[in-house]
Order: structure tokens, then C-alpha cells, then sequence
């Protein structure tokens, strides 16, 4: 597959939050950090520069590079625990992905969760029945079973990103106050102004500019 193609896992909880997050962030190339993305990042930063551990029954991998070649998904997980038989053969595999705040009230965390799970499947060639979810306030890991529904939801998500990729429209801002007080785009996005046209924000901000530099010849 093309690599232009190859969807992060980290997308599908951005499509499924809201499909213009997404768009800005992955076909306008556009990103802005608030407190919670900053803290996010942080984590994993920390996470990732643990070292792999291994004991006689579980070996544990931290920023682990994965990658489905059939439903053309990479990313890294946070951490990949690889339960041991006879110390060497993987006998269950389990992605753990480590989350700043808490349980959240939609999937956004567990179709990224299951894109992990389905990249792991293909590379190691076994079932990965559950995942955890470690949230950072909560102080403990969830375990998420990687059911049918599940993997439905991701692989549909997975081709809805795709189609957004290849469209020419950056979906237009749909203004909720408490989805977008807390995004980390609102100014860029700028949900209000935004809302009625669905506009690619590049091209207003390439028009803005034009018209600046029109008004201030050099
Ligand atoms: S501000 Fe609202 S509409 Fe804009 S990207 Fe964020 S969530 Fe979506």
C-alpha cells in the first residue's frame, strides 16, 4: 500500500472524536497543543523511553512499532506485554495503552485501542483477545475485550479516515460547546466562523494572507 495511505492508530480516536479534528490534523497538516495534549504527550514520551523488560513469564515491549499491512495501519503502542511459554514463545499478546486522564464517556480510546490490537494479530499471527486501557487518574488498567462489534467499529473508522484522506473537503465545523472548548484546535478551527461553509482553513488562511500582503504592499 502506498505509505501516503497508511492511517496511524492514533487517527481513528481523532476521526471518531470529530472529523474535522481529524481532517486538520492529518490532511491540512495542521496542530496546536492545549494543556491536556501537552500532558498526553508528556506521558507517552515517558512511557516510551522505558527500556523492555523481560521475566520468565512476560516480556514487556514500551514504544512498540506496529503495522497491518492488510488494513494499511501503523502506529506504536505504548506497551506490549508478551506472555511466555518455556521463556521464549508468545503464547498471548496484550496491548496496553497509557491515557492521561479517565474513562471517557465515548470510544475514542478503544477503536485506538482495537487497531492495535488488530496490527499485533497480523504480526505475531494469533488472536489478541483483550486490551488494557492504564488512565492516569484512575490509577488502574481496563481491560477491553476486543469483541466483533468492536473491530467492526474500528475497521469502518479505519476506511473513514481513508475516504477523508482522499476528499477534497475539509468536513465543515459542527460547534458543541463541550466538545470544542476542550479541543486543542478551537482557534485554528474557529467552530463558529467555520460552521456555515465547511472551508479548507489552509486556503482561508493562504486568502488572508493574500489580502494582508494586498493591503501592505512591501
Ligand atoms: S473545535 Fe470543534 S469542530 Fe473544530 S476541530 Fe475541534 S471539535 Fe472539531
Amino acid at each position: 500500500m502506498d505509505d501516503g495511505l497508511l492511517i496511524p492508530v492514533s487517527a481513528l480516536q481523532h476521526v471518531l472524536f470529530c472529523e474535522r479534528q481529524f481532517s486538520l490534523i492529518h490532511v491540512e497538516r495542521m496542530w496546536s497543543e492545549n494543556r491536556f495534549t501537552a500532558e498526553g504527550r508528556i506521558l507517552h514520551e515517558r512511557v516510551h523511553a522505558e527500556h523492555h523488560e523481560s521475566r520468565r513469564t512476560v516480556r514487556q515491549e514500551f514504544g512498540f512499532a506496529i503495522r497491518s499491512t492488510t488494513y494499511g495501519l501503523i502506529g506504536i503502542c505504548d506497551l506490549v506485554e508478551i506472555q511466555l511459554q518455556d521463556r521464549k514463545t508468545p503464547v498471548c499478546i496484550t496491548p496496553v495503552e497509557f491515557k492521561r486522564g479517565k474513562t471517557k464517556e465515548t470510544d475514542v480510546d478503544l477503536v485506538q485501542l482495537c487497531a492495535q490490537a488488530i496490527c499485533l494479530q497480523e504480526m505475531f499471527e494469533m488472536d489478541v483477545p483483550c486490551g488494557q486501557i492504564y488512565y492516569l487518574q484512575e490509577h488502574r488498567r481496563k481491560t477491553i475485550e476486543i469483541d466483533d462489534p468492536l473491530v467492526s467499529q474500528t475497521l469502518i473508522l479505519v476506511e473513514r479516515c481513508r475516504s477523508l484522506m482522499a476528499g477534497e473537503e475539509t468536513p465543515k465545523a459542527v460547534y458543541e460547546p463541550k466538545k470544542c472548548n476542550a479541543c486543542s484546535l478551537f482557534d485554528l478551527c474557529g467552530p463558529k466562523h467555520f460552521g456555515a461553509g465547511g472551508k479548507q482553513v489552509s486556503r482561508y488562511v493562504q486568502n488572508q494572507t493574500r489580502i494582508i500582503q494586498t493591503e501592505n504592499p512591501a
